[in-house]
């Protein structure tokens, strides 16, 4: 099995057997069986366990539904559907596009790459899990039983790679209440390189009734999320950051400089919708 991915052909010579679901009851895993969404992750190294895909983009879910309570992201939404989106009268609709450019892949890439796909590879750089935290998304997550559940978007990565996920769990969607999208929004990435992996994202958002909410991901092993009533001072944003333990530690950047890069994105944020017409 290999797909042409950005750079090039990458084979999953392991795999053997190839589904398209279209239903639920399609979505039972057979031992060695994984989900396949937009493949950018899975055909980009070898996956010796891996013996059979199942394509969620069979499915044929809608990748974004509207209604006045919100915005549904399908998981298999691709990064270019979210980034191309616009004419929703969502103030919060910027933070797609910012989101979806702090993953910097090809165009190739975001063509393929889905929301779903991107949370649930729990990378600490996965923009999705920003956009979703930082706009108080909820997760929907199909269980192999036939049962499912929702639960807060923060509480979904638990580590680097790690998710709440068990083996046949399924995420179906994303959903982004009204009440969020209707925040000012602003985030900042910071990176080792121009073209390298977040080394630190961290989005803000700034309610019609004052509240301030922000998100740090990348710099940390799991994402946090602080909320304040009002915006906060530059000393009561920093207090809640210094409360932060678990800041990540790879090649893209050490623990003290990603904490202190963090600290002066947040600072951005802050001033940036410090700005932002409020209404009292
Ligand atoms: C050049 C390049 C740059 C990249 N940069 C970044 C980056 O900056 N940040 C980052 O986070 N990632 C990055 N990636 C990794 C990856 O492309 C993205 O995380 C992408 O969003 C993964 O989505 P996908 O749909 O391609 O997932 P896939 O590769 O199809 O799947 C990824 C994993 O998630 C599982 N999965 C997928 N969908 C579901 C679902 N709905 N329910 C349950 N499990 C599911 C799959 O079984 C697999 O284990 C990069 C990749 C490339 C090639």
């Amino acid at each position: 099995m290999d797909q042409h991915l950005g750079g090039g052909f990458v084979d999953i010579n392991t795999v053997h057997r190839y589904r398209w679901p279209t239903r639920r009851n399609d979505l039972r895993l057979a031992p060695g069986e994984t989900f396949l969404a937009g493949g950018s992750w899975l055909f980009s190294e070898p996956q010796p366990a891996v013996t059979g895909l199942v394509d969620l983009t069979a499915l044929g879910w809608p990748p974004v539904e509207t209604s006045a309570r919100g915005l549904r992201l399908a998981a298999t939404c691709t990064l270019a559907e979210l980034a191309s989106l616009s004419g929703t009268g969502w103030t919060a609709e910027p933070l797609f596009r910012d989101c979806c450019r702090a993953l910097l892949g090809s165009f190739k890439v975001w063509n393929v790459a889905t929301v779903g796909g991107n949370l649930c590879l729990a990378l600490p750089a996965g923009p999705m899990i920003a956009l979703a935290a930082a706009l108080d998304g909820t997760l929907e997550i199909w269980r192999p039983d036939g049962t499912q559940y929702t639960l807060d978007a923060i509480d979904f990565i638990v580590g680097p790679s790690q998710t709440v996920l068990e083996r046949g769990d399924l995420l179906r969607a994303v959903d982004l209440p009204a009440r969020a999208l209707t925040g000012a929004t602003a985030s900042r990435k910071a990176s080792l390189r121009p073209l390298g992996r977040s080394a630190a994202f961290v989005v803000a958002r700034r309610d019609p009734d004052r509240r301030f909410t922000v998100v740090v991901t990348a710099a940390t092993r799991h994402p946090h999320r602080f909320r304040f009533d009002d915006l906060p001072s530059r000393h009561e944003l920093r207090a809640a950051l210094d409360t932060i333990t678990t800041w990540y530690d790879d090649p893209h950047g050490s623990p003290d400089w990603r904490r202190a890069i963090t600290l002066h994105l947040a600072e951005q944020v802050r001033a940036d919708l410090a700005e932002e017409a409020v209404p009292r």
